[in-house]
This record gives structure tokens, C-alpha cells and sequence, in this order.
């Protein structure tokens, strides 16, 4: 019998990859507002056109890299944000994979411009499906700005499988937010079609959870803080009064990472036992630090949801701290005929 088995080239191996880190065009502008923070931003400008489908541009005024770097970061685990295995369970950085910008390559037209602190010029770098098309000096600010044009060329079932612009938009807007509301302390913008649609300067959680929501929100957070040995807790709940018949303003945080967690959730819901209407859903905006070696968010490409090494701790401080903010609060249980 002959030998059949071969190692597939970069570009396959990338094109498969991408298929998991990149699901649409949301999936692209969260792994460069992640990338833009990680390189230490405090200003970071988001640029879509037609909800993404045929441009994204993330602008940073971060360390920016060099010119060899700039070629090196679109190879696949080529990362400076780890070395070692062990580096997992001590992560300071949103980045570790080493594969966003590998994946994105292989599935876009990308054109990325970088300049490190102090340079006279920066490197101007242009990839089609991870082929090298060019690369040359250029004038361009301190930091990286990436274009990811076309998303999808090459895939066309993939492009085809896209939802409409405002449901696609619907998805970026969420990423952004969801990365927004977890720093603060950089200044976002989002820009569509040419359209500010927001513009938010640097400040604090709650003031940065108005500014994207409307002023209408300060009036509804009611503040939860608890440290405990395992855990510190902080950030807002709604008002029970305020609580919305669907699903929308619940997030999670943890180490300034959002993470979808149905199981903490129901602490959440649990607190509020009593105090909600039926089917309401409260608000919430909730930063939970944890110790790195307690948590493994290596799970899902995505990184959307962890493992927690004491869930069922975790479970029990935080509804006590919500119980307790709600409780100080003065917040009255709500009784249906007062409706
Ligand atoms: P990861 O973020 O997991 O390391 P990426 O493919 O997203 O993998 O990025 C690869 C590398 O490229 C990063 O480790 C970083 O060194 C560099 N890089 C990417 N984006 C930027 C940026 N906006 N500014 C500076 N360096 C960047
Ligand atoms: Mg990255």
C-alpha cells in the first residue's frame, strides 16, 4: 500500500482554522479590538462598511510592531503574547492563539499599516489569502491600523451564508460593545457607512455603560461590590423596576473578558427571586476578577466561555452580593396589581 497521508499546506491549514475563528464579520472586528487593546491602545477607532461584508478597520495608537513582525504575525501560532504552556494559566492578554490574523488572511484581502514609538516610518503590508503581495515603508501615525476587505472572497458559500446588513450590523455593534464596556479606560469609536454611531471618551465602568446605552441608563444601576478571597465582584444590576422582557443588556465579565455563562446567570436570577415580574430579565453589567489559575478559557476558539475551577463558590458569592446591593437599595419586592 502506498503512503497517503500528507501535512496540508499553510494556506489550507489557515482557510480551515478561520473557519472557526471567523463566522461573520463580527467574529473579525472583536479579534482586532482585542489585538489593538493588547497592544496597549487608549485610543481605538472602528471603521465598518456595509456592516463589515467588504471592509473592517481597526485604527490604534498602540506599540505597533516592526517591519519583520508585521510580516511574521500572519503566520499561523505566531504569537508575542505567550511562550509557554504554563503562560496559559497566567494570561494578561486577550490574545494567545496566535491564529486571528493567520485565519483572516486566508478568508480576506488585509492590509495592514504599523509603526513602533519613536520610527520615522512604518511598514505597509498587503496579504491576499496568506500570499505576501507587497510590503513597503509608508507614513502612517504611531500604532496599527488593519483593513480586512472582502471578507469571504474566497468562500462564497460562506459569504452567501451572511445574514442581512442589519443583522450583520446588529452582531458588530454587539462585539464592540461588549469590548467597550469591559475597558473603559481606552476611548472607542465606531463609524458605519461614514455614520458615527458612537463616540465614547475614556472614563469609568459606569460611565462608560451611559455612554453606551443612554443617559436614561444612570438611573437604573444599582452598584454590587464584594471581594472575597476567590473573587471580587463589581459593577451594576438594573433596577428590578427596569427589568425588559427580553434578554438584552446581561453581560459578564471576567478578568475585562466578556463570557457567556448560563450557570452564573442563574445566580443573577436567583437574587432577583421575588423582586421580578414574570418572564423579565434584569440588567446586568457584572466584573468578576479572578485569579488566572482558576480559570481556563482555552475551551472554545472564541474564548466565549470558560471554565471556572469553583463554579459552585462563584455561584454562591455572587448572589449574595446581588441580594445585598438589592437589598440596601431599598428595592421592593413588586407586587402585581401595583402595575
Ligand atoms: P494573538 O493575538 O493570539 O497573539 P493574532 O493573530 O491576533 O494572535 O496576532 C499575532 C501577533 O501580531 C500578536 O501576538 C501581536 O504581536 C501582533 N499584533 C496583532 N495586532 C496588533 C496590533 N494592533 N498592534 C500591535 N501588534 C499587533
Ligand atoms: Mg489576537
Amino acid at each position: 500500500m502506498a503512503d497517503i497521508i500528507q501535512l496540508l499546506p499553510d494556506h489550507v491549514a489557515n482557510q480551515i482554522a478561520a473557519g472557526e475563528v471567523v463566522q461573520r464579520p463580527s467574529s473579525v472586528v472583536k479579534e482586532l479590538l482585542e489585538n489593538a487593546i493588547d497592544a496597549g491602545a487608549s485610543n481605538i477607532q472602528l471603521l465598518i462598511k456595509e456592516a463589515g461584508k467588504t471592509l473592517i478597520q481597526v485604527s490604534d495608537d498602540g506599540n505597533g510592531m516592526s517591519e519583520t513582525d508585521a510580516r511574521l504575525c500572519f503566520e499561523r501560532h505566531a504569537t508575542s503574547k505567550i511562550k509557554l504552556a504554563e503562560d496559559l494559566f497566567q494570561l494578561k492578554t486577550k490574545g494567545f492563539r496566535g491564529e486571528a490574523l493567520a485565519s483572516i488572511a486566508a478568508i480576506a484581502h488585509v492590509d495592514l499599516k504599523t509603526k513602533l514609538a519613536g520610527e520615522e516610518v512604518g511598514t505597509e503590508i498587503k496579504i491576499n489569502g496568506t500570499r505576501v503581495e507587497s510590503q513597503e515603508p509608508c507614513v502612517t501615525p504611531k500604532g496599527t491600523v488593519v483593513s480586512v476587505k472582502n471578507l469571504f472572497f474566497n468562500i462564497p458559500a460562506r459569504r452567501n451564508f451572511l445574514k442581512s446588513n442589519a443583522v450583520e450590523t446588529r452582531h458588530v455593534i454587539d462585539e464592540f460593545q461588549r469590548v467597550a464596556l469591559s475597558h473603559p479606560q481606552i476611548a472607542f469609536s465606531l463609524y458605519h457607512n461614514g455614520n458615527e454611531m458612537f463616540q465614547l471618551p475614556i472614563s469609568n465602568h459606569r460611565q462608560r455603560i451611559v455612554n453606551v446605552f443612554g443617559a436614561k441608563t444612570n438611573e437604573k444601576l444599582v452598584p454590587v461590590e464584594e471581594t472575597t478571597e476567590i473573587l471580587k465582584v463589581e459593577g451594576f444590576v438594573g433596577k428590578p423596576e427596569f427589568a425588559k422582557r427580553s434578554k438584552g443588556e446581561q453581560f459578564f465579565f471576567v478578568n475585562d473578558r466578556f463570557i457567556k455563562s448560563p450557570y452564573l446567570n442563574h445566580a443573577v436570577t436567583a437574587a432577583f427571586d421575588g423582586l421580578l415580574k414574570e418572564k423579565a430579565y434584569p440588567s446586568y453589567f457584572l466584573y468578576l476578577s479572578i485569579d488566572p489559575q482558576r480559570i481556563d478559557i482555552n475551551i472554545h476558539p472564541t474564548k466565549t466561555e470558560i471554565k471556572f475551577d469553583d463554579e459552585h463558590a462563584l455561584y454562591a458569592i455572587l448572589r449574595s452580593a446581588i441580594k445585598h446591593s438589592l437589598g440596601q437599595f431599598n428595592v421592593a419586592p413588586i407586587l402585581d396589581f401595583e402595575r
